[in-house]
């Protein structure tokens, strides 16, 4: 089977010609060449945009989702430091007026003549909150301690100078006095004194009762409650601004003044609220709490520190932002690299175009070079034909007539030569023109055949006609055209079939037209080369084989450049050492929008 390449079909096209038939072709490529170029400048735009757009897009959301969680974090905290506020603050108060009832009743006791219970007898009477007492003493109008849970002091101790002994002997007025932490003289423990004064049946002042307050035991019960995680602080503060406990993992201290602190205001007049600073001192900023202890003049602060607080909020967003901001790199790597092919795209696509234009100018400058070289050439060589052959025919002188003989036949070949390359640069420039009339396919084949096989006999190949099914074998075509075609092709035929047989077959190809066929049974074309045998100037080596005369090449493409012209078409199957096939199609009319020029 001979080998079939696409590009020999018919339809197919090649070199040169092929970008000068499709003009409308070509201004389609044009046009998708600009929509194109606008399409690569507009893609490293877009990609920009889209980049930006999605950056700013992803920067909101995660601020957006930042913003959100702070608030809502920052509500959960400041309800967690109010409630314990209160909380503590409910404890205090309870623990309180437990105490002061109980030293309200030990009051009446003694007023009534009796001795105050014992440490023991009292411990059992607090019930859960016993050991929260130290000691309860009594001190006489002068200050001198009289009574005591505990053993006696002796010698007898005096709290005549004492802040919570002087507070009722310079105001003798019945209520509750909390002093600050002081290290009791019979207890030798630092304590809170809850203080009530006494008075005699004439109302005279007559001493105090004092119960003191172990501050160790409210540590723990703060401890255990776990009131000092995350740098936390819990501070009772008396309505006079002095701080009467005030616990941190650091330690207990008592005694300070906070009057004068930013958030006196609120702290001295609201029942409850809550505040942000570095409030007492240790330069730990907390967010704290308040809440008025119901009953007595203070205020319990819960505070809890904000950095150690916001540890896992912090490190959360950390991590969050450090993906946003990733993320963002990989859109700005895939934008730059969008753009980046883009804008080569967009400089290949320049390139091309600047090439093509340059390719189109320099063949147009070729077809007018060749055009008018040939036909400068021309007249000279007729000149030459003329005179060699007129020497040849009647110089007696056999040598000098053999020589004219040689340069008629070079001659020959040159004209030719230059008429081919004339046809082809007319058509290319669409000067090309067609002389219609009927042509008789079946009479005109017969005549080249018999002119043809002549050489063929000299080559002992035999060449024969054969008419397949052919009713109908006139055409309206123009006949020298035709006739250039069918030359070639059988010329070709017998060029490259040392030996053999050639056949001329006509038949119908369909109702449109005639397909004409020339079978050789010659060297073949290999498939390397199939595909170049309708480019011009490529002889592809077939002489070298064959022995055959070096042609120009031309030949094939030419055919189908004059078929073209003439509405039929061209195509070639071939197989080395087996054969070529040439088809030829030609329509009995050239359709009016066909590809004549
Ligand atoms: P020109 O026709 O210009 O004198 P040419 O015959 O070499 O020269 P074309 O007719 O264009 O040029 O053919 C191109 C090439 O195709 C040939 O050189 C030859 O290699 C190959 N070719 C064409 N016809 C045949 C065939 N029948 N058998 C084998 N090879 C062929
Ligand atoms: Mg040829």
């Amino acid at each position: 089977m001979p080998s079939t390449d696409p590009s020999t079909r018919p339809a197919a096209s090649g070199g040169k010609l092929h970008s000068s038939i499709n003009i409308t072709g070509k201004s389609r490529r044009q046009r998708s060449f600009w929509s194109r170029i606008l399409r690569a400048a507009g893609i490293a735009r877009l990609a920009w945009l889209t980049c930006a757009l999605s950056i700013v897009a992803l920067s909101s959301v995660t601020f957006t989702g930042h913003e959100a969680d702070k608030k809502r974090f920052s509500k959960e905290l400041d309800t967690a430091v109010t409630l314990e506020a209160k909380g503590y603050a409910k404890f205090v108060s309870l623990n309180l007026a437990s105490v002061d009832r109980e030293l309200k009743a030990m009051r009446l006791q003694v007023l009534d003549g009796r001795r105050l219970p014992t440490q023991a007898a009292m411990n059992s009477r607090l019930g859960e909150l016993s050991g929260l007492v130290l000691q309860v003493a009594v001190a006489n109008a002068d200050g001198q301690i009289v009574d005591s849970s505990l053993t006696a002091p002796n010698p007898p101790v005096s709290i005549a100078d004492r802040p919570h002994f002087l507070a009722f002997k310079n105001n003798p007025t019945e209520r509750l006095f909390i002093s600050e932490p002081v290290l009791g003289r019979v207890s030798k423990k630092p304590s809170l004194q809850l203080v009530r004064p006494m008075f005699a049946l004439d109302g005279a002042f007559a001493g105090v009762i004092v119960a003191s307050i172990d501050p160790e035991l409210l540590k723990s019960y703060f401890t255990d409650m776990k009131a000092l995680e995350d740098q936390g602080r819990v501070s009772i503060v008396g309505l006079d601004g002095v701080i009467r406990f005030d616990l941190t993992k650091r330690g207990f201290t008592t005694g300070r003044d906070v009057h004068t602190s930013p958030n006196w205001d609120q702290l001295s007049t609201l029942t409850t609220g809550l505040f942000q600073e570095d409030s007492l001192g240790d330069k730990v900023y907390r967010r704290t709490g308040f809440h008025r202890v119901e009953g007595y003049p203070l205020v319990v602060m819960v505070g809890t520190g904000l950095q150690e607080r916001m540890a896992q909020f912090v490190a959360r967003w950390k991590l969050i932002w450090g993906l946003t901001l990733a993320l963002a790199l990989v859109l700005i790597v895939v934008a730059g690299t969008i753009a980046r092919l883009a804008k080569e795209q967009k400089r290949s696509y320049l390139l091309l175009q600047k090439n093509r234009q340059q390719e189109l100018e320099s063949n147009r400058t070729k077809s007018s070079f060749l055009a008018s070289v040939s036909h400068e050439l021309r007249t000279p060589l007729n000149s030459i034909l003329g005179f060699s052959e007129l020497i040849r025919d009647t110089n007696e002188d056999p040598r000098t007539s053999q020589y004219a003989g040689l340069i008629h036949k070079s001659g020959t070949q040159l004209h030719a030569l230059v008429n081919t390359i004339l046809d082809l640069t007319k058509i290319e420039s669409g000067k090309m023109g067609l002389v219609l009339e009927n042509i008789d396919m079946v009479e005109l084949l017969s005549t080249l055949t018999s002119i043809h096989k002549v050489s063929a006999d000299q080559k002992h190949v035999e060449l024969s006609l054969a008419l397949d099914g052919v009713t109908q074998g006139v055409v309206v075509s123009d006949r020298t055209k035709l006739t250039q075609v069918l030359n070639n092709v059988i010329h070709n035929a017998i060029k490259f079939t040392p030996a053999g047989v050639i056949f001329v077959v006509m038949k119908p190809a369909g109702e449109a037209g005639l397909q004409i066929s020339v079978v050789d049974s010659g060297i073949g074309i290999s498939a390397e080369h199939i595909g170049q045998v309708f480019d011009r100037f490529n002889t592809i080596g077939a002489h070298i084989d064959s022995g055959a005369e070096k042609g120009t090449g031309l030949g094939l493409a030419l055919c189908r450049e004059l078929l073209n012209l003439m509405g039929g078409t061209i195509g070639l199957v071939s197989e080395p050492d087996q054969g070529t096939t040439v088809d030829i199609f030609i329509p009995y009319n050239i359709p009016k929008e066909g590809n004549a020029r």
